[in-house]
């Protein structure tokens, strides 16, 4: 097996997660078969307990792993199918050490963080390192920038286990930044000089530089980085910020030829990477022909990284119809205030994506109710399906209280409310319903034609609240249709307005689904409806 670890320097957000992502994908057009994973040095056990202001979004995995963002860059950029053991925080590596220590698995040695901690850490590696023996590489992320006191650990580990497996299976990539000075009209290395001499304080001598620059890197610079950092001068490796979409990342690394760099210094044969696939996907983001604009109604939105998987999906679907996709980005508190109308009255869809806590659900409903009487495109995801549920139970049941026992305990019609294995749950972390499931899609229905006459689907949850089935019968004398519910417990999966152009709300992710070339069939509906309604 071989490894890669790919570490930050100098500033954080440096796109470290991309740049692993992307060496993933040129790996695997070389042939090669990767794996992709990330080390967090938090305390959190996972991120599912962070609120998206700290973390942005929790992604989902098909094992109900709740996740780093980064994960759903990795299964985007490859053909990887991640799972628990894919992702592993400070959180994780403690709440074991001091389990073991409890049950007296140490006999009776003092606990350090060197051995017992670094060994917890080398476990992880190897435990993956044994499930996926038909793989060529390893590629790890290590959060953080080198330097923070929470990372060190997971360094040291690190060095260790280059040293114990060979460092001729290792390679070490840095990311930093190379700032520039205007005022000097100058590109600075000094910054990535101390971040790399940091990382060989600790022992570690990264093969390859990974410079983020705004500019051109030159060969002077690339000479001097080389020559201060201890690496070869064509293992200094430009990464430019990409004009137009992070899918063109894996195609400006490959200007270096990070991958053949990676291949050599791994002692791998390898094939030269066919990349017009990817690049004939990237022409058709950057060359549209047509148009559509999308709103988000949600109330994390002035933070990009909140809803990336849906706005991925988006981009990505758009793609597929040679279409543009102007997601335009609203709070939905700013309904409430305005109303639907001077809020949303000018685009082509609606999409409500999934979201905790009251606040904004009443603007969510007023934004389902435009799309349903307007005969807008709306896509709901999670609590977008269960406010559609809301809203079609007041306006079209006569349900006038209805609403989730989420945001009012008390309300006179719960047509969204708990499960009964939910009604107890104390702890917060991981006990929502998680991960993927079954579920049988009703011939006849939107759905149905838009997943291919597929009846069965897979696709990943994270909620807690459900349609509530006393209340099934009663929508669907309104016009509700239940157009998938699940293999198991029979849980509504889908709705769907048989009389609107496309009205769909689903409790699951399909964000967590969508691929370059490979758009998700319910995100790929909302471009084609929206293209119809502009
Ligand atoms: N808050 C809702 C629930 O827990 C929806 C969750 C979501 O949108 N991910 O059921």
């Amino acid at each position: 097996m071989k490894y890669i670890f790919v570490t930050g320097g100098v500033v954080s957000s440096l796109g470290k997660g991309l740049a692993a992502a992307s060496i993933g994908t040129l790996l695997e057009h070389r042939g090669l078969q990767v794996i992709l994973q990330k080390f967090d040095p938090y305390l959190n056990v996972d991120p599912g307990t962070m609120s998206p202001y700290q973390h942005g979004e929790v992604y989902v995995l098909d094992d109900g792993a709740e996740t780093d963002l980064d994960l759903g860059h990795y299964e985007r950029f490859t053909h990887v199918n991640l799972s628990q053991v894919n992702s592993l925080s400070s959180g994780q590596v403690f709440e074991n050490v001091i389990k073991n220590e409890r049950a007296g698995k140490y006999l009776g040695a003092t606990v350090q963080f060197i051995p017992h901690v670094t060994d917890e850490i080398k476990d992880r590696l190897e435990m993956v390192t044994e499930r996926n023996r038909d793989t060529d590489v390893i590629i790890t992320e290590i959060g953080g920038t080198v330097g923070d006191i929470e990372g060190h650990l997971f360094l040291e580990a690190l060095r260790q286990f280059a040293l114990e497996v060979g460092n001729e299976n290792v390679c070490f990539i840095h990311v930093t930044l190379l700032p520039m000075v205007k005022a000097a009209g100058e590109i600075k290395t000094k910054p990535t000089q101390q971040s790399v001499a940091k990382l060989r304080e600790i022992g570690i001598q990264p093969d390859i530089i990974i410079c983020r620059t705004e500019h051109h890197l030159d060969d002077d610079n690339k000479r001097k980085i080389a020559m201060f950092c201890n690496v070869k001068k064509k293992n200094v490796v430009a990464f430019r910020d990409v004009e137009n979409t992070i899918y063109e990342c894996p195609l400006d690394l490959r200007k270096d030829k990070i991958d053949r760099l990676v291949s050599d210094t791994l002692g791998l044969e390898s094939k030269s990477p066919d990349l017009s696939k990817w690049q004939g996907f990237v022409d058709r983001l950057v060359n549209p022909s047509k148009i559509t604009s999308i709103a988000v109604v949600g109330k994390y939105i002035d933070l990009n990284d909140a809803y990336k998987s849906i706005y991925e999906s988006l981009t990505i679907a758009g793609a597929e119809h040679d279409t543009a996709v102007n997601v335009v980005k609203i709070d939905a508190e700013d309904i409430e205030k305005e109303g639907a109308q001077a809020i949303i009255g000018n685009v082509n869809g609606i999409l409500v994506p999934g979201g905790f806590g009251e606040r904004g659900t009443e603007g969510k409903i007023l934004a389902a109710q435009y799309a349903r009487e307007n005969k807008i495109p709306y896509l709901g995801i999670c609590l977008g399906m269960q406010i559609a549920t809301i809203e079609f139970a007041r306006n079209v049941c006569g349900l006038a209280k209805a609403n989730s026992t989420e945001f009012n305990k008390e309300t006179e019609h719960p047509v969204i409310s708990l499960q009964e294995e939910q009604q107890g749950i104390v702890d917060m972390g991981a006990s929502m319903r998680l991960g993927s499931c079954a579920s049988t899609v009703y011939p006849g229905t939107k759905s149905f034609e838009l997943y291919g006459q597929a009846d069965t689907i897979h696709e990943r949850h994270r909620h807690r609240w459900e349609f509530n089935p006393a209340y099934r019968k009663k929508l669907e004398g309104g016009g509700l249709t239940i157009a998938s519910v699940s293999k198991d417990e029979g849980l509504v999966e889908i709705i769907e307005i048989a009389d609107h152009p496309f009205f769909i709300g689903a409790q699951f992710h399909p964000e967590f689904k969508s691929k370059p070339n490979q758009p998700h069939p319910l995100f790929s509906g909302l471009i084609a409806a929206s293209l119809e309604n502009s």
